[in-house]
């Protein structure tokens, strides 16, 4: 098995366009021709998880956080990012971050972080803009249902919990070919009015090129007539942070201390208690300071995130608990779930688990 086959498997969990745009993932180094020996999933690429990676024959490490973010202009092992891609690259072994594709994925970093907690009915907390088109294009009857299951098998009509979603109605279509043109319903130079169905269908941008090849794989014009158009709505599936129920509704304290004990958290700092049940919940792994505003809009009793500074514990204002439990706690069950995923989907390979435990943050 190739290196490129893993990765393909990889964007099978989260396509690397659900990533944010300041984002780095993907394959960071290595060459993806190369035979994998094995895979070995962390949370951080350290010097110290290429050496696990060395001594377990994995020769494609997996990694939650980019190692490689800003760029590197000098490679010279002067800092822990240069010495662990200096050791990646002098060994053949490739590195793959996935990150911020994960965590806008619905069952990504933030459904892991709910599921952890016990929280039901999740749904999106920021659900991500610009990234619905949709595309509507016009063809004969007998040629419709021939064209929608194409464009629905290139990912094309899915909306929420549903697929193969799409609108058809029908209509008169004309057209005159000039003398190059070859038309299937008419001849050159004739005026033809025809029975045709417009078919309307959304789609996630990045499936573009795939679409259309669908579509023009499946028409039967000549010239096929179609519009893209940039749709305003947000995905409710893609995007950031998460919302979650607690079948239960309980105090605050109770509720730090489950909060505590199901992410292994050293500790946690919190806002002053507002005094009421916490029932509904928004999580957001990793730095999420940005969406404390979300998470009270979006009526959350409590708010969990990481990497907190002193004043935006004020951002609460007592609308809601909010609570920094630890930037590596919050994303610390991804990394089995990337395992778990790939063990599915590949199976007989040697797809490991990192022991090193790359969390920077102690705790006295
Ligand atoms: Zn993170």
């Amino acid at each position: 098995m190739k290196i490129k086959e893993i990765l393909t498997v990889l964007e099978e969990m989260a396509p690397l366009a659900y990533a944010e745009d300041f984002d780095n993932v993907g394959l960071l180094v290595g060459n993806q021709n190369l035979d994998a020996t094995g895979v070995l999933v962390c949370h951080d690429a350290l010097e110290n998880v290429i050496d696990e990676a060395i001594a377990k024959n994995c020769n494609l490490v997996v990694c939650f956080h980019p190692i490689l973010f800003a760029g590197l202009k000098k490679i010279t092992g002067k800092n822990y990012v240069e010495r662990a891609v200096i050791k990646a690259i002098r060994n053949d072994i490739a590195i793959f971050a996935i990150h911020t594709a994960l965590d806008n994925h619905q069952d990504g970093v933030n459904k892991i972080f709910c599921d952890a907690l016990g929280l039901k009915n999740t749904s999106v907390l920021i659900p991500k803009q610009n990234f619905i088109r949709k595309l509507i294009t016009f063809t004969t009857p007998e040629n419709a249902e021939q064209v929608r299951q194409a464009l629905f098998n290139a990912g094309a009509g899915n909306i929420g919990n549903y697929d193969d979603c799409s609108f058809s109605s029908t209509g008169i279509g004309s057209y005159r070919g000039n003398e190059k043109s070859n038309p299937v319903i008419g001849k050159q130079f004739e005026n033809v009015q025809t029975n045709e169905v417009k078919i309307e269908v959304t789609f996630e941008k990045y499936l573009e090129s795939k679409i259309l090849k669908a579509l023009f794989d499946s028409h039967i014009y000549e010239e096929v007539a179609y519009e893209i158009y940039e749709l305003q709505n947000t995905h409710q599936n893609i995007g950031l942070g998460m919302l979650g129920i607690f079948e239960e509704p309980m105090e605050e304290e109770v509720f730090l201390q489950l909060v505590k004990d199901k992410m292994i958290a050293g500790g946690i700092r919190h806002s002053a208690f507002t005094n009421k049940k916490i029932k509904k919940v928004a999580v957001l792994g990793g730095s999420g300071s940005y969406a404390i505003k979300n998470a009270i809009m979006a009526g959350a009793d409590a708010f969990l995130t990481a990497d907190l500074k002193y004043h935006q514990f004020y951002e609460a204002e007592n609308q809601l608990l909010l609570a920094d439990i630890g930037h590596f706690e919050s994303e610390r069950y991804t990394k089995n779930y990337i395992v778990d995923f790939l063990r599915k989907k590949i199976l007989n390979f040697a797809i490991i688990l990192s022991e090193e435990n790359t969390n920077p943050v102690k705790y006295l």
